[in-house]
């Protein structure tokens, strides 16, 4: 009824998007009071009891004024530290602290983009990139995955052969849980140096990888002109309400990224960067510790649905996992409504995650052992109906 009497015109690219498919099934799911939920990305740690600490004692030496734009120095510099230890280097002059990863990715498209310009993203992936990009009146183009979710390199290349002007790559991947190999990285480094595109990394699930070695294309000096590196602290310190992320890249695309940040929101908030810079000093520890706890949880997870007969991936990071329910002859949606209502479990329809992910389910496991054994043990009376 509404609908009808506003006459006034809305943004046509805003209303042609829809809400994300990952909270649309979140929010089905509260009507099912007693249903376990797998949905969201929220780790079930508490915050590192530092980092709290430099948050209550921030609030209480009145650091709650407006910070720079680009973020408070000292953190600045620590996160360029610490991204060395990754080896990746930008110094201080080079990041600018965000309003988490999301407001990151924000800026950053809409610093890039023009009306038309095509961005090439995951046939899977996280559905912020697709629907901020259309917002921007984009135009997003995929690349294949393989059937082990790493990148499908001729379809990347295609695509950017193509003309995609921005290449997004996200890895550890929400929601496949796939890392990004050596052999990749160094093919990637191959196209990207020879064409002219402009690559987004998104690493916000680095802290996240089960494995010894990291490999990023964020790790090449010789084209870091057109990379830009997208991470945050939801994630690392478990912290996803407190809203922190950060963007690094050369000053030339950065000095364009504050000017949508600065009208955007000004600056992040201000205590909770303290929090991150204590974090990022004295908090490794327990990060590492929440990392073996994951891993853990997958390999259980993981080998629960081999069990169940599930054709399905093996995780290397992030805390989801991806099982296909092709053979169930359902659309994701159609699996995971009927898992909700007779099985009394929530997972997102693949589907929420691009065209790609139809005939997948996921599961996020970052939730505590025993919701995870109690889901699975429903999951596993609800697949012998089918
Ligand atoms: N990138 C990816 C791949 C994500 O999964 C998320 C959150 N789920 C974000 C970015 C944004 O994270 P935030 O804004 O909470 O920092």
């Amino acid at each position: 009824m509404l609908g009808k009497e506003l006459s006034f015109k809305m943004n046509k690219s805003v209303e042609a998007i829809e809400i994300s498919g990952i909270r649309k099934f979140f929010n089905k799911v509260s009507k099912y009071p007693n249903a376990i939920s797998l949905t969201l990305g929220q780790p079930d740690f508490d915050v590192p009891s530092r980092v709290k600490n430099a948050i209550i004692k921030a609030v209480e030496d009145g650091k709650s004024k407006y910070t720079a734009n680009a973020g408070i120095v000292e953190l600045r510099e620590e996160i360029s530290k610490f991204l060395r230890t990754l080896d990746i280097n930008y110094d201080k002059d080079e990041i600018m602290i965000t309003v988490g990863g999301s407001e990151a990715l924000f800026s950053v498209l809409m610093g890039l983009l023009n009306k038309g310009d095509k961005v090439l993203v995951p046939s899977i992936g996280y559905p912020a990139y697709e629907s901020i990009t259309k917002m921007l009146e984009g135009e997003t183009v995929v690349y294949n995955l393989n059937d082990d979710f790493t990148i499908n390199i001729d379809s990347l290349e295609e695509g950017i052969k193509n003309g995609a002007k921005v290449l997004i790559l996200s890895y550890p991947s929400n929601p496949t849980g796939a890392l990004l190999s050596k052999e990749d990285r160094d093919s990637l480094h191959k196209i990207i140096k020879e064409n002219d595109v402009t690559v987004i990394t998104d690493e916000i699930y680095s802290s996240l990888c089960f494995e010894d070695d990291y490999y990023s294309v964020a790790q090449y000096n010789d084209i870091k002109d057109k990379i830009i590196y997208v991470s945050g602290f939801s994630k690392m310190f478990s912290m996803t309400g407190l809203r922190l992320g950060y963007v690094a890249c050369n000053k030339k695309f950065l000095n364009e990224f504050i000017k949508v940040h600065q009208y955007g929101v000004s600056c992040a908030p201000s205590i909770v960067q303290w929090g991150a810079l204590e974090g990022l000093k004295y908090c490794l520890d327990d990060v590492e510790n929440m990392k073996n706890s994951f891993k853990e949880r997958m390999e259980y997870v993981y080998f629960e649905l081999v069990k169940m007969g599930f054709d399905v991936v093996k995780p290397k990071g992030a805390f989801y996992i991806l099982p296909s329910i092709k053979k169930f002859n359902m659309t994701s949606e159609e699996f995971c409504d009927k898992l909700l209502s007779e099985g009394g479990v929530a997972c997102v329809p693949g589907s929420a995650f691009g065209n790609g992910g139809e005939g997948y389910i996921r599961i996020s496991y970052c939730y505590s052992k025993e919701s995870l054994e109690k889901a699975l043990k429903a999951i596993k009376q609800f697949v012998d109906t089918l």
